[in-house]
C-alpha cells in the first residue's frame, strides 16, 4: 500500500523548488509534475529520464519513488515510431542508437509493472495506443510525436541519399559516422521544421498536437485541469509559477 502523506508532499515541494532556485526549465520540472501526477492517480506510468535532466534530480526522485516502495523498472526509451517504409539497415540503426539511451518507469501498481516489464523485454517497441495508455497521455497526441518522428526520420534518410548520391552504402556509412543533417531541399527542410515542433503544456511534459494546442481537441486542456487539481496546492505554496 501507497502511503502518501504530507510528509511526500513536502518532499515533492523540496524537489520542485530547488529546481526553480536552479532556474531549470519548465520541461524538467514538467516531469516532476509528471510524477506528482502519478502518485495521485492521474496517470499509470511515469516516465523518469526522458528529458536531459541533473543526475541529482533523478537520484531524488527515484529515492523517494523506492521509499515509497513504488514498482520502478529501469529500461531502454520506448519507440513506437512507424518505420515500416524506411530501409531495415536504418530502422535497426535508429532502434540501436535508442537502446542507449536509459530511463526509469515506475509505476503503483503491479499490472502496469508487467506491462512495463514486456515492453522492455521487447526492446521498447510497442504501439501508440499502448504508449498514450500506459503512461496516460492523449491518443492525439502521443500519434503526433511519432509523426514529428517519422518525418525527422524521412527527412534524415533524404538527406542522407542526397549526400550519398544514393548509394546506400555510402548511406549506411553516413549515417554510422553521425555525418551532419543539414535540411536543403524545400522537402526537406519542410521535414525537419515540422519535426522539431514542441507544443508543450503549462503542466506535465508531453508534447501537444497541433489540434490541441489550437484548442480544437480538449484532450490536453482535460488533461491539463487534473494535473492542475493536485499540482494546486504546490502552484500556492510556489507563487512563482
Ligand atoms: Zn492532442
Amino acid at each position: 500500500m501507497i502511503d502518501l502523506t504530507s510528509e511526500t508532499d513536502y518532499q515533492l515541494l523540496g524537489i520542485i523548488n530547488w529546481l526553480r532556485d536552479k532556474s531549470e526549465q519548465q520541461d524538467v520540472i514538467g516531469e516532476v509534475y509528471d510524477f506528482v501526477a502519478l502518485l495521485k492517480g492521474i496517470k499509470p506510468v511515469f516516465l523518469l529520464g526522458r528529458t536531459p535532466m541533473p543526475e541529482e534530480l533523478i537520484e531524488k526522485i527515484l529515492k523517494l519513488a523506492l521509499d515509497l516502495k513504488l514498482f520502478v523498472i529501469e529500461g531502454c526509451l520506448w519507440d513506437a515510431t512507424a518505420y515500416g517504409q524506411f530501409p531495415k539497415w536504418y530502422t535497426e540503426y535508429c532502434r540501436g542508437q535508442i537502446s542507449e539511451f536509459k530511463a526509469w518507469y515506475i509505476c503503483k501498481e503491479e499490472k502496469f509493472a508487467m506491462s512495463i516489464k514486456k515492453i522492455n523485454d521487447l526492446d521498447g517497441i510497442l504501439s501508440m495506443d499502448e504508449e498514450a495508455r500506459l503512461l496516460g497521455y492523449p491518443v492525439c497526441c502521443v500519434n503526433a510525436h511519432y509523426n514529428r518522428a517519422h518525418r525527422y526520420h524521412r527527412g534524415s534518410l533524404s538527406i542522407l541519399k542526397r549526400l550519398a548520391k544514393g548509394n546506400e552504402q555510402v548511406m549506411r556509412a553516413l549515417a554510422m559516422g553521425n555525418a551532419q543533417l543539414a535540411p536543403q531541399t524545400n522537402e526537406e527542410i519542410e521535414d525537419f521544421d515540422f519535426a522539431f515542433q514542441i507544443h508543450t503544456p503549462h503542466l506535465g511534459s508531453w508534447n501537444m498536437c497541433d489540434e490541441c494546442k489550437n484548442g480544437i481537441n480538449s484532450s490536453s486542456n482535460e488533461l491539463e485541469k487534473k494535473y492542475s487539481g493536485v499540482i494546486e496546492m504546490f502552484l500556492k505554496l510556489n507563487p512563482m509559477q
